[in-house]
């Protein structure tokens, strides 16, 4: 089979990050002809290693038969012109295709992750046809299981509220997740703050001194401004102030938003309190005892 495989970062998303149900905007050339999914690359995560895989989607032959046939003859005659997954409600014209698509990893060849994909269309306001995809089946399940450097870092309670956010990231409901991964963020921002201030780092003693001043003052916008320049740089990876990040999406009213705007919010929620968690624990650990050996070894 000679089609090349589609350039699409909504699909990506979909299948490496986004939970059952989550409707994700993709290349409209997908529904043009559905075999550029055929060897499509995502990270994914495998067995044979610890750090996510570069898999790539696979169909069965039977599927890309029916694909190649749809594609040279059409449903029949007269329906030469009909596009794959076609449907016709009175003068509604879309179309609508379910497929069952494996992932293979690159590294170990296995096939890994199963998805069952709906692929959709969908008018907009002024009548033009978007393409959506939604994942209404996978497996292994979307990982509700909090990753190494999440457990090391937050506390008992707060890992407790961040498990309980992946459930419901899982279950697709957007609020219940929004919720509850502010709530870690509330009541784990300035105690993450506190160990960073505890990293063996010659700028922790500037965060100290803004921390104590904060315990007088309790002006949390003041703090996370002015701390900024005294982070780790891989804290500062992202480009911007990951710590005013949090803070900001932990005082947007919730009541204003709809569960599917809350899910988007939510997942973007996690990324940066993941970012922040997992360089907090590289800082403590892995950079700590680099530290130690550069120590170990100056001659001065
Ligand atoms: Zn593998």
């Amino acid at each position: 089979m000679k089609v090349k495989p589609i350039k699409c970062d909504g699909l990506r998303e979909l299948l490496s990050d986004s939970p059952l149900y989550r409707k994700i905007l993709l290349n409209p050339e997908i529904a043009i002809d559905p075999r550029t999914l055929y060897d499509f690359g995502f990270p994914f995560s495998c067995n044979c290693a610890e750090d996510p895989q570069t898999h790539l989607l696979k169909l069965e032959d039977y599927t890309i038969k029916e694909m190649t046939d749809h594609l040279t003859y059409g449903f029949g005659p007269g329906d030469r012109s009909k596009k794959y997954g076609e449907y016709r409600l009175l003068d509604e014209i879309g179309q609508r295709f379910i497929e069952k698509v494996i992932g293979q990893c690159q590294n170990c060849k296995k096939d890994n992750p199963m998805f069952l994909i709906e692929f959709f269309t969908e008018k907009n306001e002024v009548g033009e046809y978007y393409l959506y995809g939604k994942k209404i089946g996978q497996t292994p399940p979307y990982s509700v299981k909090a990753e190494g450097y999440v457990s090391k870092i937050l506390s008992k309670e707060n890992l407790d509220f961040y498990r309980k956010a992946l459930m419901n990231l899982s279950g697709n409901y957007g609020i219940g997740a929004f919720v509850y991964f502010r709530r870690v963020v509330e009541s784990e921002l300035i105690k993450l703050l506190e160990q960073v201030s505890e990293l063996d780092d010659p700028k922790s003693i500037k965060v100290k001194q803004l921390l104590e001043e904060h315990r007088l003052t309790h002006k949390t916008p003041d703090l996370l401004e002015e701390v900024y320049g005294f982070l780790p740089e891989s804290l500062k990876g992202l480009g911007t102030n990951p710590f005013k990040l949090l803070y900001g999406s932990a005082s947007v009213g919730v009541h204003k938003l709809s569960d599917s705007e809350c899910l988007e919010k939510a997942l973007s929620l996690r990324y940066v309190l993941d970012f922040v968690l997992k360089k907090i624990y590289e800082e403590k650990n892995e950079i700590s005892e680099v530290k130690k050996h550069l120590k170990n070894l100056s001659i001065d």
